[in-house]
């Protein structure tokens, strides 16, 4: 069996114009423009590419970008004041400061100054602990965006076993949390756990967050299992270039699973349009105003 493709992009694409569609409705009904500001310190070429499509994908669906471009010597005590600045103004719905920070700022300090209400990465302790309770919250971009296409796939993700591969609090965590809060049953592997292929053999729904290339192999999927890759892994390719890879072992896994998403082109295009569906999520919830439906 050939897995079906899951097709990041293109659903992207179409999430991105249902959010586009929102954020029109929400400027004629409302008189609100959702505007998110996105604070890169430094110059790392990555962040850098990764902070330019944000800002054309807030553009593109019709909101403000405000791009604040600090020199890598900036004192924690000034970004923290710019934060503050943002917080405090109201045509800014949402704020996002990119990672990693320079060695000198602390960045759990930094991003627990973002008001819980304009946090779009949805790393605030306040809005883990809302996710974690079942209240109204700002969720982390990538776990939001494997949701978003197991549902795709499943529709619904009730009583599906899932298995999610990684325990950070940028991914597996939360993850572990919105796959609990659609009614999956879920396990929490992470480096300690005993027998991962055959945890990962009893998986519906295969969530591999490692940071570790092709660790996944293909005997440790069920067959007909749905496998969302969000490993991102520079490894050598040909003619002494580099590729990206996943943390699947996509050749092999596309021969056992039911879905799969490739790496690039998978979870990586669907972060991007959850940032700025949260970006819509916080105009919204900031005027009182009850969930989007996109
Ligand atoms: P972390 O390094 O913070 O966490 C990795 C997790 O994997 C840890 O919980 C670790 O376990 C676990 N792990 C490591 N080795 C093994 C192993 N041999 N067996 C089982 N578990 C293992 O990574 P992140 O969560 O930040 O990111 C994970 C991947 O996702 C990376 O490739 C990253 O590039 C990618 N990523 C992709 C994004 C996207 O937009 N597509 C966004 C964010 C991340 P333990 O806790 O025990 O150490």
């Amino acid at each position: 069996m050939t897995a079906i493709l899951i097709d990041g992009k293109a659903i992207a694409q179409d999430l991105r114009a249902n959010i586009a569609k929102a954020a029109a409705d929400l400027s004629q009904q409302h008189g609100i423009v959702p505007g998110l500001a996105v604070v890169l310190v430094g110059a790392d070429p990555a962040s850098e590419v990764y902070v330019r499509s944000k800002s054309k994908a807030v553009i593109d669906a019709g909101m403000r970008s405000f791009d604040h471009k600090l020199p890598d010597t900036t004192s924690q005590a000034d970004l923290i004041a710019l934060i503050g600045r943002l917080n405090a103004d109201k045509d800014v719905h949402g704020i996002l400061v990119q990672l990693p920070l320079p060695d000198h700022i602390d960045s759990s300090v930094v991003l627990n100054t973002i008001d819980p209400g304009k946090d779009v990465d949805g790393f605030h302790p306040v809005n883990a602990g809302r996710l974690a309770t079942g209240q109204r919250a700002l969720v982390p971009c990538t776990p939001y965006a494997c949701v978003l296409l197991a549902k795709r796939v499943h529709g619904s993700l009730a009583g599906l076993n899932a298995v999610v591969i990684g325990r950070s609090n940028i991914v597996g965590k939360p993850l572990a949390q919105l796959l609990l809060a659609e009614n999956a049953t879920v396990t929490i592997a992470h480096s300690k756990t005993r027998d991962l292929p055959g945890v990962c053999r009893r998986a519906d729904l295969l969530f591999a967050a490692v940071g570790r290339p092709e660790m996944v192999r293909g005997d440790w999927i069920a067959p007909g299992a749905t496998v969302i890759d969000v490993g991102i892994n520079r490894v050598p390719g040909d003619a002494g270039k580099t590729k990206l890879v996943g943390d699947v072992a996509f050749a092999e896994a596309r021969e056992i699973a039911g879905a799969i998403t490739p790496v690039p082109g998978g979870v990586g295009p669907m972060t991007i349009a959850c940032v700025i569906l949260n970006t819509l999520r916080a105009a919204c919830a900031g005027a009182g105003l009850p969930e989007p439906q996109v």
